[in-house]
């Protein structure tokens, strides 16, 4: 079969295995994911540890697929990030947040910021910001309202145009986030370079507290970093009490983690919003 975009030619054989079977077929079918409506977002809560409060939510997409069902963002997005398609599921993605924000606001329920993950490759396209910049203005929400995620990857490619395209967020009034921080071979002087709204610590770092004083030392060092230079930390990952005892005690802000709630749908996040504490 040819494969529209690339050019290039996949054979099937017999020997071809279950999972590379699955992936051809995930690939093909990616661009009519949007126009069939299969895609839709989900919302994990961020949640302030010493109130119970929402304050904040990840938007988390996922994709139905007609034969394969429900199939996970880790599976299908690096293959849309191979080909290309990343860009127009990121843009459907910001749309819907904020179409969806929008809808919520209209009905008087108490929005919180949402944060929507941005593929490495789309923030240096030369129309990220212009479409950022439509997207929100066309629901007719305030920016301050969207958080875009992004990782050390994005951010050690291309440091100048890197830092230049953030300038121009913050400028429309977005917030920004650092995502899967730790992870990369991250320095902290990209947070002294780069206008960072909130450092996300990554999940790996959290399941080690605890059990590894290694681990207890650097989200400690994050969390008291975070206060030093005044901006918003998030602990992602948290699925203990004792991680939860740990972060509380470190004062951390902000914990997403299914301690609290797992990516739910866009009505449950409504519900929730609507009681503004979780639990
Ligand atoms: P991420 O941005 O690091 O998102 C957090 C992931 O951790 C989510 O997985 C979430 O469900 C999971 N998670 C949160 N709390 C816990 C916990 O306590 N325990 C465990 N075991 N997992 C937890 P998900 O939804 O499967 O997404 C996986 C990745 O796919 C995301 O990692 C992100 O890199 C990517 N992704 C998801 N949606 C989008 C999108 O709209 N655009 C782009 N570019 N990437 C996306
Ligand atoms: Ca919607
Ligand atoms: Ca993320
Ligand atoms: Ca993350």
């Amino acid at each position: 079969a040819k494969e529209g975009g690339r050019n290039d030619w996949r054979i099937f054989s017999p020997s071809m295995n279950v999972e590379s079977f699955k992936q051809y077929h995930l690939e093909r079918d990616l661009r009519k994911s949007i126009i069939n409506e299969e895609l839709y977002v989900h919302y994990q809560p961020k949640v302030n540890p010493k109130t119970s409060k929402i304050v904040g939510a990840e938007a988390l997409v996922r994709w139905n697929h007609p034969e394969w069902g429900i199939v996970s963002p880790g599976e299908f997005i690096p293959l849309a990030e191979e080909n290309g398609f990343i860009f127009k599921i990121g843009d459907w993605v910001l749309k819907d947040v904020c179409e969806t924000l929008a809808q919520w606001q209209k009905q008087g329920i108490p929005v919180v910021p949402v944060s929507v993950n941005v593929s490495p490759k789309r923030l240096l396209k030369t129309d990220f910001v212009k479409t950022v910049q439509q997207t929100i203005h066309e629901a007719g929400i305030e920016p301050m309202l969207i958080e875009l995620e992004l990782t050390e990857q994005t951010i050690i490619k291309n440091t100048e145009a890197t830092k230049n395209i953030i300038t121009e967020l913050k400028a429309l009034g977005v917030k920004i986030a650092l995502d899967d921080f730790g992870t990369g071979y991250s320095s902290l002087s990209y947070l002294k370079d780069l206008d960072i709204d909130t450092l996300k610590i990554d999940k790996s770092f959290i399941d080690g507290i605890t059990l590894e004083s290694t681990n207890d030392a650097i989200v400690k060092s994050l969390i008291f970093l975070s206060k030093e230079i005044d901006i918003n930390i998030v602990a992602e990952g948290v699925e203990t009490k004792e991680q939860l005892t740990f972060l509380l005690q470190q004062e951390c802000q902000q914990i997403q983690g299914y301690i609290y709630s797992r990516p739910v749908s866009e009505t449950r996040l409504e519900s929730l919003l609507k009681k503004e504490v979780i639990q």
